[in-house]
């Protein structure tokens, strides 16, 4: 791979610079000839009043703004990295925002000519490189450390960039989309970081058993994303289906994907559902609200998915010592499962760190975590009565 370091002024890097609000892209620069958004790259992050202004800041302060890379791509160039910076620049330039100077707010055409020249006369150091796109992809990973990171989903897209990336980022990591609002109920995830398009290929790759590395390679060269799409609207469809309740918090990024796959074939009567799942989110003793949901899936028989929080120490000595003192009367066991069957622990006094509470009426038939309806078991006789 080539480089040679150039310098370009800003006047020049932002001629004909257009931004485009939709889709969070700042285009061309360079009259045309430069891209500044290639598909492998992220959405414009910076237009968050801080970063958008520190670059416009550092420009008036002579402060540097460190190195920007550009492909040459023949007739084009493209920035390899340094678009979240140009995108600033030119959309200050063309009054996009504004910065504080002296107290006051100033737009690009409100500055005094002097810091509009200083401005458009400062110089952006850039190299151009010359490679095979697999050198430039791997050189991008490397130099990406500056900045924002990638996280790993922008990653993916940019190896394996192409028509599909371009479909699937259209549909998923447009926040302008007006689903977003109704996925962001049971997705979490910001979309122009790629969350949602994350959340899309996990479900799609992980029910055909597939990595999302393996499926974005497979799909790569497709030009639409019709499978992708149908897949994550039948899973979305499927959860307001069975939870008809409008969306509560605790269902954003459960593991929906796996959950459809393994209770698709089962209908609920969503009467019924809803109704438990209202008790079981205002109950206090249901440690795991976010369990509930695959609890009501598969027929409310996994207790240990709500993480029921069981009786407190005071509660478990009171009952352990009026059980030991009963057990040492009448000579038996105190635990009274041991105390019934006819086994050598018939008669053995267990120490309470060897004992387990346990609900007399089981919690999942309405039992309360009472001292009335406390018992203490040994471990084993508890462990086989299962959680309750
Ligand atoms: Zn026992």
């Amino acid at each position: 791979m080539k480089t040679e370091l150039k310098r370009y002024s800003v006047e020049q890097v932002v001629e004909g610079f257009f931004y485009n609000e939709l889709e969070g892209k700042g285009v061309y620069g360079l009259g045309g000839k430069l891209v500044i958004q290639q598909e492998y790259q992220r959405n414009y992050i910076y237009n968050d009043g801080k970063k958008d202004v520190a670059v416009i800041d550092s420009m008036l302060s002579n402060y540097p703004l460190g190195l920007i890379y550009f492909v040459d791509a023949g007739d084009q160039l493209e920035v390899l990295d340094g678009q979240q910076r140009i995108t600033s620049i030119g959309r200050f330039v063309t009054g996009k925002f504004a910065i504080v100077r002296d107290g006051n707010e100033q737009t690009f055409s409100s500055l005094p000519t002097d810091q509009q020249k200083k401005i458009t006369e400062t110089e952006l150091l850039v190299y151009v490189c010359n490679g095979t796109e697999s050198e430039i992809k791997d050189w991008f990973q490397t130099i990406n450390i500056a900045g924002v990171p990638l996280n790993e989903q922008e990653l993916r897209n940019a190896i394996y960039s192409g028509p599909f990336v371009t479909a699937a980022k259209a549909e998923f990591s447009n926040s302008n989309n007006v689903f977003q609002q109704k996925w962001a109920a049971f997705v979490r995830g910001d979309p122009k970081r790629q969350g949602v398009l994350e959340v899309a290929l996990e479900w799609i790759a992980s029910s055909k058993n597939q990595t999302i590395e393996a499926y974005m390679a497979e799909h790569r060269h497709d030009a639409g994303i019709a499978e992708l799409k149908t897949y994550f609207n039948t899973v979305i469809d499927w959860i307001g289906n069975v939870f008809t309740a409008s969306p509560d918090k605790t269902m954003r990024g459960l593991e929906w994907g796996r959950l459809y796959e393994t209770y698709k074939g089962t209908s609920y009567s969503s009467v019924d559902i809803d109704a438990d799942l209202q008790t079981l989110l205002g109950d206090p003793v249901v440690g795991s609200k976010k369990g509930i949901y695959e609890y009501l899936l598969g027929g409310k028989a996994d207790t240990k998915l709500l993480n029921v929080r069981l009786f407190d120490s005071n509660t478990k000595q009171v009952a352990y010592k009026k059980q030991t003192e009963k057990a040492k009367v009448e000579d038996i066991s105190n635990c009274p499962l041991c105390a019934v069957g006819d086994n050598a622990n018939k008669t053995r006094t267990y120490k309470i760190g060897d004992m387990e509470a346990d609900h007399v009426a089981a919690w999942s038939s309405g039992g309360e975590s009472t001292i009335e309806n406390c018992q203490m078991l040994c471990v084993s006789h508890n462990r086989a009565k299962g959680n309750r």
